[in-house]
């Protein structure tokens, strides 16, 4: 969690966070409640009572928000998506999903259900105001409510990244021309359009007052917000499908299998005949035990190359975590308790093939984005 963020605690095996800004604007939401609207709706009342209602809409409005990031991060276990957790912003949150959901129909839903229910708690508030009316005190609680959910729904479905309403329109792109790069490209294409009307109407509402989407300052903002995050999306997604078609079991250079007895300095002559192998197997009575990893040879001083035997410093395989093959480099980078292993043991069939560093899968994948 980031350090702007307040750690809540943990709710259905979700960890929530807030973060510092929601703060302000729940103070905001308070005063603008408490000392404008109600008791311009509903005069009559006294300071205290419409200190509290504010405060409790402002809580609830929190709620509301939550509301709607659980609905996105409920929907993503429907789908098998690990969420890792969820962070509250002021005009939303954060559902950060361990993964990029597989298919259109996963990513489809699990966006489409946060607006959803937003809409539906804004309708429930404004059931619950239609019998009261705006000029009752918990009528116009209720309004406010209602309307501020409304917006959050609708606010979310403008088809551009980050929003929700981005990642349905890729979706839908990605369902119907089954290539995730192309619908990415065409959605952050749409996103970047939205931010640049967004500035243009900020801009516009500067000079002539008239407000298109968004005015003033908060059209400029948005407007650099999308445009950044359309661009990053873009990019996200040409290194995933220049990664994802890339098997572990592709990068692993078998060297020259190496005797558990020998001395270092020996098996480090017999690794360079196998050119540009990064890990060498130690066999032992036909079975892999471990393997010298090149890493592990630049810690220890050349000094000490002749006295070593390569048992004492390999790495056992018993020591390393295994992973498949096939898995490819992207699920592999993307998954945070691989990204804590210095090293992998790559195996096929059950069988140890080779040892992977972290620093090698990096540079393997900088080396393919630069690429792009
Ligand atoms: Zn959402």
């Amino acid at each position: 969690m980031t350090s702007s963020s307040i750690r809540l605690g943990k709710f259905l095996g979700i960890e929530v966070g807030l973060n510092y800004s929601l703060l302000f604007i729940a103070a905001l939401v308070t005063f603008q409640l408490s000392s404008l609207i109600l008791p311009n709706q509903a005069p009559g009342y006294s300071e205290l009572v419409y200190w509290l209602l504010g405060m409790a809409t402002a809580v609830v409005f929190f709620f509301s928000i939550l509301w709607h990031e659980f609905a996105h991060a409920l929907m993503a276990k429907v789908f098998k998506v690990r969420v890792r957790r969820i962070v509250l912003f002021f005009m939303g949150g954060v559902a950060e999903i361990e993964e990029d959901p597989r298919t259109p129909t996963a990513e489809f839903w699990i966006a489409l259900v946060g607006p959803l229910s937003s809409l539906l708690l804004g309708g429930i508030f404004m059931g619950l105001y239609l019998p009261l009316g705006r000029h009752d005190i918990y009528g116009e609680m209720f309004f406010w409510l209602g309307e501020i959910n409304i917006i959050l729904a609708a606010f979310n479905m403008i088809p551009a990244f980050p929003l929700d309403g981005g990642r349905v329109f890729r979706a839908i792109f990605w369902f119907f021309s089954k290539n995730y790069l192309q619908a990415t490209r065409l959605a952050s294409y749409l996103s970047q359009g939205f931010a640049y009307l967004a500035i243009l109407s900020g801009i516009l509402s500067l000079f002539t007052g008239r407000v298109l989407m968004g005015s003033g300052l908060w059209g400029i903002f948005l407007g650099w917000f999308l445009l950044s995050a359309a661009k990053n999306h873009l990019q996200t997604a040409q290194v995933r499908e220049s990664l994802r078609g890339i098997p572990l079991g592709r990068l692993v250079r078998q060297g020259q299998p190496l005797n558990p007895d020998w001395p270092l300095a020996y098996a480090i002559d017999r690794m360079a005949i196998g050119g540009t192998a990064t890990s060498s197997p130690v066999i032992r009575d036909g079975h892999t035990i471990g393997f010298l990893s090149l890493d592990v040879l630049r810690r220890i001083p050349r000094i000490g190359w002749g006295g070593v035997r390569v048992e004492n410093v390999m790495t056992p395989i018993s020591s390393v975590r295994a992973v498949d093959a096939y898995q490819d480099l992207y699920d592999t980078l993307r998954n945070e308790d691989l990204q804590r292993e210095p090293y992998l043991l790559v195996t096929a069939n059950q069988q140890p093939i080779g040892l992977l560093s972290q620093r090698e899968l990096i540079a393997f994948a900088e080396q393919q984005a630069r690429g792009i």
